[in-house]
Protein backbone atom coordinates (compact mmCIF):
# COMPACT_ATOMS: atom_id res chain seq x y z
CA UNK A 1 0.00 0.00 0.00
CA UNK A 2 2.81 2.08 0.85
CA UNK A 3 4.35 1.25 -2.25
CA UNK A 4 1.45 1.92 -4.48
CA UNK A 5 0.96 5.49 -2.51
CA UNK A 6 4.70 6.77 -3.73
CA UNK A 7 4.24 5.53 -7.02
CA UNK A 8 1.29 7.63 -7.55
CA UNK A 9 2.72 10.34 -5.89
CA UNK A 10 5.80 10.11 -8.24
CA UNK A 11 3.21 10.16 -11.31
CA UNK A 12 1.64 12.99 -9.61
CA UNK A 13 5.35 14.75 -9.37
CA UNK A 14 5.79 14.01 -13.11
CA UNK A 15 2.51 15.58 -14.29
CA UNK A 16 3.04 18.72 -11.78
CA UNK A 17 6.82 18.89 -13.15
CA UNK A 18 5.32 21.54 -15.78
CA UNK A 19 3.91 24.14 -13.02
CA UNK A 20 7.09 22.94 -10.48
CA UNK A 21 7.32 26.61 -8.79
CA UNK A 22 4.74 28.15 -10.22
CA UNK A 23 2.67 26.84 -6.67
CA UNK A 24 6.08 27.29 -4.15
CA UNK A 25 4.60 27.05 -0.75
CA UNK A 26 1.52 25.22 -1.75
CA UNK A 27 -0.77 26.35 1.30
CA UNK A 28 -0.13 22.82 2.55
CA UNK A 29 0.11 22.57 6.27
CA UNK A 30 1.97 19.27 6.53
CA UNK A 31 2.66 18.34 2.81
CA UNK A 32 5.35 18.83 0.46
CA UNK A 33 4.66 21.83 -1.84
CA UNK A 34 5.09 22.16 -5.21
CA UNK A 35 5.46 18.96 -6.73
CA UNK A 36 2.06 17.38 -6.16
CA UNK A 37 -0.45 20.17 -7.59
CA UNK A 38 -1.33 21.06 -10.49
CA UNK A 39 -1.75 23.38 -13.15
CA UNK A 40 -2.91 26.69 -12.27
CA UNK A 41 -2.55 30.09 -14.34
CA UNK A 42 -1.16 33.09 -13.30
CA UNK A 43 -3.53 35.83 -12.33
CA UNK A 44 -2.92 39.22 -11.36
CA UNK A 45 -5.42 41.30 -9.10
CA UNK A 46 -6.01 43.45 -11.95
CA UNK A 47 -7.24 40.56 -13.61
CA UNK A 48 -9.89 39.17 -10.78
CA UNK A 49 -9.93 40.75 -7.41
CA UNK A 50 -9.76 44.35 -8.38
CA UNK A 51 -12.26 45.81 -6.07
CA UNK A 52 -11.48 43.29 -2.91
CA UNK A 53 -7.89 44.41 -2.76
CA UNK A 54 -7.14 47.60 -2.95
CA UNK A 55 -3.99 49.17 -4.03
CA UNK A 56 -1.49 49.82 -1.57
CA UNK A 57 2.44 51.42 -1.53
CA UNK A 58 4.86 49.14 -0.02
CA UNK A 59 7.49 52.15 0.45
CA UNK A 60 5.38 54.04 2.21
CA UNK A 61 4.81 51.26 5.07
CA UNK A 62 8.74 50.31 5.18
CA UNK A 63 9.66 53.24 5.28
CA UNK A 64 7.95 54.47 8.38
CA UNK A 65 7.94 51.77 10.44
CA UNK A 66 11.35 49.80 9.49
CA UNK A 67 13.79 49.99 12.27
CA UNK A 68 17.03 49.96 11.97
CA UNK A 69 18.79 46.50 13.82
CA UNK A 70 22.16 47.51 14.56
CA UNK A 71 22.68 46.50 18.75
CA UNK A 72 22.57 42.81 18.67
CA UNK A 73 26.26 41.47 18.50
CA UNK A 74 25.74 38.46 16.14
CA UNK A 75 27.45 34.89 17.66
CA UNK A 76 27.87 31.82 16.06
CA UNK A 77 25.27 28.91 16.25
CA UNK A 78 27.16 26.00 17.84
CA UNK A 79 28.27 25.44 21.51
CA UNK A 80 29.81 22.10 22.56
CA UNK A 81 28.10 19.40 22.94
CA UNK A 82 25.83 19.10 26.22
CA UNK A 83 26.64 16.90 28.98
CA UNK A 84 23.45 14.63 28.99
CA UNK A 85 23.15 13.10 32.81
CA UNK A 86 22.79 16.06 34.80
CA UNK A 87 19.42 15.86 36.75
CA UNK A 88 17.33 18.71 36.33
CA UNK A 89 14.94 20.13 38.50
CA UNK A 90 12.80 21.35 35.69
CA UNK A 91 13.75 19.47 32.66
CA UNK A 92 12.31 22.40 30.18
CA UNK A 93 14.62 25.06 32.00
CA UNK A 94 17.61 23.43 30.41
CA UNK A 95 16.98 22.64 27.24
CA UNK A 96 18.49 25.13 24.16
CA UNK A 97 15.90 25.79 21.40
CA UNK A 98 17.15 23.43 19.19
CA UNK A 99 20.07 21.18 18.43
CA UNK A 100 21.66 19.85 15.47
CA UNK A 101 22.03 16.26 15.96
CA UNK A 102 24.85 13.63 15.35
CA UNK A 103 23.86 12.65 11.74
CA UNK A 104 23.86 16.43 11.02
CA UNK A 105 19.74 17.22 11.18
CA UNK A 106 18.84 20.99 12.52
CA UNK A 107 15.70 20.18 15.14
CA UNK A 108 13.54 22.10 17.56
CA UNK A 109 13.80 21.10 21.04
CA UNK A 110 10.51 20.48 23.06
CA UNK A 111 11.71 19.36 26.15
CA UNK A 112 14.05 17.57 28.24
CA UNK A 113 14.52 14.19 30.43
CA UNK A 114 17.24 13.26 32.34
CA UNK A 115 19.24 11.78 29.23
CA UNK A 116 17.22 13.06 26.34
CA UNK A 117 16.14 15.75 24.81
CA UNK A 118 12.71 15.46 22.96
CA UNK A 119 12.81 17.36 19.39
CA UNK A 120 10.62 17.26 16.46
CA UNK A 121 11.16 15.66 13.45
CA UNK A 122 11.64 16.87 9.88
CA UNK A 123 8.61 15.01 9.47
CA UNK A 124 6.69 16.63 12.35
CA UNK A 125 7.15 13.39 14.58
CA UNK A 126 8.53 13.42 17.90
CA UNK A 127 11.61 12.01 18.83
CA UNK A 128 14.72 11.88 21.54
CA UNK A 129 18.14 11.71 20.98
CA UNK A 130 20.81 12.10 23.24
CA UNK A 131 23.18 14.71 22.36
CA UNK A 132 23.77 17.18 19.80
CA UNK A 133 25.51 20.78 19.01
CA UNK A 134 23.07 23.50 20.39
CA UNK A 135 21.83 26.12 18.16
CA UNK A 136 21.76 29.59 20.52
CA UNK A 137 21.49 32.94 19.11
CA UNK A 138 20.72 32.05 15.80
CA UNK A 139 19.65 35.27 13.72
CA UNK A 140 18.29 34.10 10.57
CA UNK A 141 17.02 30.66 8.98
CA UNK A 142 17.61 29.80 5.41
CA UNK A 143 15.72 27.31 3.97
CA UNK A 144 16.56 25.27 0.98
CA UNK A 145 13.27 24.24 -0.77
CA UNK A 146 11.61 21.01 -1.61
CA UNK A 147 13.27 17.56 -0.13
CA UNK A 148 12.90 13.95 -0.51
CA UNK A 149 12.21 11.81 -2.98
CA UNK A 150 8.90 12.85 -4.27
CA UNK A 151 9.43 16.51 -4.03
CA UNK A 152 11.91 17.36 -5.95
CA UNK A 153 10.54 21.04 -7.52
CA UNK A 154 11.66 21.53 -10.60
CA UNK A 155 14.01 19.87 -13.32
CA UNK A 156 16.37 21.96 -15.46
CA UNK A 157 16.43 20.76 -19.09
CA UNK A 158 20.33 19.77 -18.04
CA UNK A 159 18.85 17.42 -15.68
CA UNK A 160 19.56 20.05 -12.45
CA UNK A 161 16.96 19.32 -9.81
CA UNK A 162 15.81 21.95 -7.64
CA UNK A 163 15.77 19.94 -4.30
CA UNK A 164 19.40 20.02 -5.10
CA UNK A 165 20.51 23.19 -6.48
CA UNK A 166 18.35 25.19 -3.60
CA UNK A 167 20.92 22.88 -0.93
CA UNK A 168 24.27 23.97 -2.96
CA UNK A 169 22.96 27.36 -2.64
CA UNK A 170 21.53 27.51 1.01
CA UNK A 171 25.48 25.73 2.02
CA UNK A 172 27.12 28.08 0.41
CA UNK A 173 24.74 31.19 1.66
CA UNK A 174 25.17 29.51 5.05
CA UNK A 175 29.37 30.08 4.66
CA UNK A 176 28.77 33.38 3.32
CA UNK A 177 27.00 34.44 5.95
CA UNK A 178 29.29 32.54 9.18
CA UNK A 179 32.53 34.41 7.09
CA UNK A 180 30.42 37.66 8.35
CA UNK A 181 29.89 36.73 11.86
CA UNK A 182 26.01 36.27 11.65
CA UNK A 183 24.30 33.30 12.79
CA UNK A 184 22.06 31.54 10.64
CA UNK A 185 21.02 27.92 10.34
CA UNK A 186 19.41 25.89 7.66
CA UNK A 187 16.05 23.77 7.61
CA UNK A 188 17.19 20.88 5.53
CA UNK A 189 20.93 20.11 5.90
CA UNK A 190 20.56 17.09 2.80
CA UNK A 191 18.24 15.63 0.55
CA UNK A 192 16.01 14.39 2.90
CA UNK A 193 12.20 15.79 2.71
CA UNK A 194 10.79 18.14 5.84
CA UNK A 195 7.33 19.39 6.48
CA UNK A 196 6.73 23.48 5.52
CA UNK A 197 4.85 23.69 9.23
CA UNK A 198 8.25 22.33 10.24
CA UNK A 199 10.64 24.26 8.51
CA UNK A 200 8.40 27.26 9.90
CA UNK A 201 8.33 26.09 13.57
CA UNK A 202 12.29 25.93 13.33
CA UNK A 203 12.53 29.64 12.83
CA UNK A 204 9.68 30.46 15.17
CA UNK A 205 11.17 28.67 17.85
CA UNK A 206 14.42 30.03 17.53
CA UNK A 207 12.99 33.46 17.45
CA UNK A 208 15.50 34.38 14.60
CA UNK A 209 15.35 38.48 12.77
CA UNK A 210 14.42 36.34 9.00
CA UNK A 211 13.49 33.46 7.34
CA UNK A 212 14.56 33.40 3.41
CA UNK A 213 13.37 30.38 1.72
CA UNK A 214 15.56 29.36 -1.46
CA UNK A 215 14.20 28.34 -4.99
CA UNK A 216 14.48 28.34 -8.45
CA UNK A 217 11.18 28.77 -10.64
CA UNK A 218 9.03 27.19 -13.42
CA UNK A 219 7.51 26.66 -15.84
CA UNK A 220 9.34 29.57 -17.82
CA UNK A 221 7.88 32.60 -18.43
CA UNK A 222 8.49 35.61 -21.17
CA UNK A 223 12.20 36.07 -22.60
CA UNK A 224 13.31 39.08 -20.76
CA UNK A 225 16.82 41.55 -21.08
CA UNK A 226 16.81 41.35 -17.77
CA UNK A 227 16.72 38.54 -14.40
CA UNK A 228 12.90 37.40 -13.86
CA UNK A 229 13.66 37.01 -10.31
CA UNK A 230 10.79 37.00 -7.94
CA UNK A 231 10.23 37.43 -3.60
CA UNK A 232 7.00 36.70 -2.28
CA UNK A 233 6.55 38.38 0.97
CA UNK A 234 4.06 38.51 3.73
CA UNK A 235 0.66 40.68 4.70
CA UNK A 236 -0.04 42.55 7.16
CA UNK A 237 -3.74 42.49 6.33
CA UNK A 238 -5.40 41.72 2.90
CA UNK A 239 -4.79 45.27 2.23
CA UNK A 240 -1.11 45.58 3.65
CA UNK A 241 2.56 44.42 3.38
CA UNK A 242 4.00 43.48 6.42
CA UNK A 243 6.55 46.05 6.56
CA UNK A 244 9.75 44.07 8.21
CA UNK A 245 9.29 41.00 5.47
CA UNK A 246 8.65 43.84 2.39
CA UNK A 247 11.83 45.17 3.61
CA UNK A 248 13.51 41.91 4.20
CA UNK A 249 12.19 41.49 0.27
CA UNK A 250 13.15 44.40 -0.75
CA UNK A 251 16.42 44.40 -0.10
CA UNK A 252 17.12 40.39 -1.67
CA UNK A 253 15.53 41.35 -4.96
CA UNK A 254 17.55 44.68 -5.22
CA UNK A 255 20.82 42.66 -4.43
CA UNK A 256 19.74 39.59 -6.07
CA UNK A 257 18.98 40.97 -9.58
CA UNK A 258 21.87 43.77 -9.65
CA UNK A 259 23.69 40.78 -9.12
CA UNK A 260 22.07 38.53 -11.72
CA UNK A 261 22.54 40.85 -14.44
CA UNK A 262 26.41 40.95 -14.32
CA UNK A 263 25.87 37.36 -15.84
CA UNK A 264 26.73 38.18 -19.54
CA UNK A 265 24.94 36.09 -22.67
CA UNK A 266 22.48 35.11 -20.22
CA UNK A 267 18.92 34.62 -22.20
CA UNK A 268 16.54 35.68 -19.09
CA UNK A 269 12.70 34.66 -18.34
CA UNK A 270 10.39 37.13 -16.49
CA UNK A 271 6.37 37.08 -15.40
CA UNK A 272 5.15 41.01 -16.20
CA UNK A 273 4.18 41.21 -12.58
CA UNK A 274 8.06 40.07 -11.05
CA UNK A 275 9.59 41.92 -8.11
CA UNK A 276 8.72 41.94 -4.54
CA UNK A 277 4.78 41.46 -4.41
CA UNK A 278 2.56 39.21 -1.99
CA UNK A 279 0.73 36.30 -3.44
CA UNK A 280 -2.88 35.54 -2.38
CA UNK A 281 -5.37 32.97 -2.44
CA UNK A 282 -8.52 33.92 -3.52
CA UNK A 283 -9.78 34.39 0.07
CA UNK A 284 -7.46 37.26 0.82
CA UNK A 285 -5.51 35.41 2.40
CA UNK A 286 -0.99 34.65 2.05
CA UNK A 287 -1.07 31.76 -0.51
CA UNK A 288 2.08 29.90 0.23
CA UNK A 289 2.78 27.64 3.32
CA UNK A 290 6.74 29.32 3.69
CA UNK A 291 4.82 32.63 4.08
CA UNK A 292 1.59 31.57 6.02
CA UNK A 293 3.57 29.63 8.92
CA UNK A 294 6.15 31.89 9.93
CA UNK A 295 5.61 34.33 12.13
CA UNK A 296 9.09 35.84 12.34
CA UNK A 297 9.77 37.68 9.41
CA UNK A 298 9.68 35.92 6.28
CA UNK A 299 10.15 36.09 2.52
CA UNK A 300 10.08 33.53 -0.64
CA UNK A 301 12.83 33.60 -3.35
CA UNK A 302 12.51 32.47 -6.54
CA UNK A 303 15.89 33.66 -8.10
CA UNK A 304 15.22 32.30 -11.68
CA UNK A 305 13.83 29.99 -13.70
CA UNK A 306 15.21 26.43 -13.82
CA UNK A 307 13.27 25.72 -16.46
CA UNK A 308 14.73 27.72 -19.43
CA UNK A 309 17.68 26.28 -20.22
CA UNK A 310 20.20 29.75 -20.57
CA UNK A 311 19.60 30.15 -17.29
CA UNK A 312 19.87 26.39 -15.68
CA UNK A 313 23.17 26.76 -17.39
CA UNK A 314 23.82 29.35 -15.31
CA UNK A 315 22.61 27.66 -12.15
CA UNK A 316 24.79 25.00 -12.93
CA UNK A 317 27.65 26.81 -12.51
CA UNK A 318 29.91 27.65 -8.98
CA UNK A 319 30.07 30.98 -10.48
CA UNK A 320 26.36 31.51 -10.07
CA UNK A 321 26.54 29.74 -6.90
CA UNK A 322 28.98 31.99 -5.33
CA UNK A 323 27.53 35.45 -7.10
CA UNK A 324 23.82 34.51 -5.62
CA UNK A 325 25.14 33.39 -2.19
CA UNK A 326 27.27 36.70 -1.86
CA UNK A 327 24.00 39.13 -3.29
CA UNK A 328 22.06 36.98 -0.46
CA UNK A 329 24.17 37.94 2.37
CA UNK A 330 24.61 41.49 1.63
CA UNK A 331 20.87 41.99 0.97
CA UNK A 332 20.37 39.67 4.88
CA UNK A 333 23.28 41.48 6.18
CA UNK A 334 21.83 45.30 5.03
CA UNK A 335 18.69 44.25 6.65
CA UNK A 336 19.85 43.20 10.35
CA UNK A 337 22.27 46.38 10.10
CA UNK A 338 21.47 49.15 8.20
CA UNK A 339 17.44 50.51 7.93
CA UNK A 340 17.64 50.70 3.26
CA UNK A 341 14.19 50.37 2.45
CA UNK A 342 14.72 47.99 -0.66
CA UNK A 343 13.19 47.88 -4.44
CA UNK A 344 11.39 46.25 -6.74
CA UNK A 345 8.27 46.30 -4.87
CA UNK A 346 5.05 45.60 -6.78
CA UNK A 347 2.02 47.06 -5.47
CA UNK A 348 -1.11 44.81 -6.48
CA UNK A 349 -0.79 41.03 -4.76
CA UNK A 350 -0.86 37.71 -7.80
CA UNK A 351 -4.06 35.64 -6.70
CA UNK A 352 -3.11 31.75 -7.04
CA UNK A 353 -4.74 29.04 -5.54
CA UNK A 354 -2.80 26.30 -4.51
CA UNK A 355 -4.12 23.01 -4.15
CA UNK A 356 -4.22 21.04 -1.11
CA UNK A 357 -1.59 18.13 -1.85
CA UNK A 358 -1.06 14.56 0.10
CA UNK A 359 1.69 14.43 2.17
CA UNK A 360 4.87 12.19 1.97
CA UNK A 361 7.70 12.40 4.63
CA UNK A 362 10.20 9.88 5.86
CA UNK A 363 12.29 11.01 8.69
CA UNK A 364 15.81 10.85 8.31
CA UNK A 365 17.87 9.12 11.17
CA UNK A 366 18.46 11.10 13.74
CA UNK A 367 22.01 10.09 15.67
ZN1 LIG B 1 10.67 25.61 -5.55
Amino acid sequence: MKLRYRALLLVVALVGFAVACASEGGGDELGPDDTTTTAAPRTTVADTTTTTVPETTVADTTTTTAAPRTTAADTTTTTSVPEDSTPQEDPQSSAPAGLVTPTGIPVAVLGRSETDYLVRTPCGNTAEVSKGVFINGARVVIDPGHGGPVDTGAIGPNGLIERDLNLTLSRAILDELASRGISAVSTRTGGYGTLLSVRAALANDLGVDALISIHHNAPTWAISRSPGSEVFIQSESISLPRADSARLGGLLYEEITAALATFDNVTWSKAANAGVLRVLSSNGTDAYGMIVHPTVPAVLVEYGYLSNPSEAALFATDEYIRVAATATADAIDAYLHTDRPGTGFIQRPRIFDPQRAPSFCEDPPLE
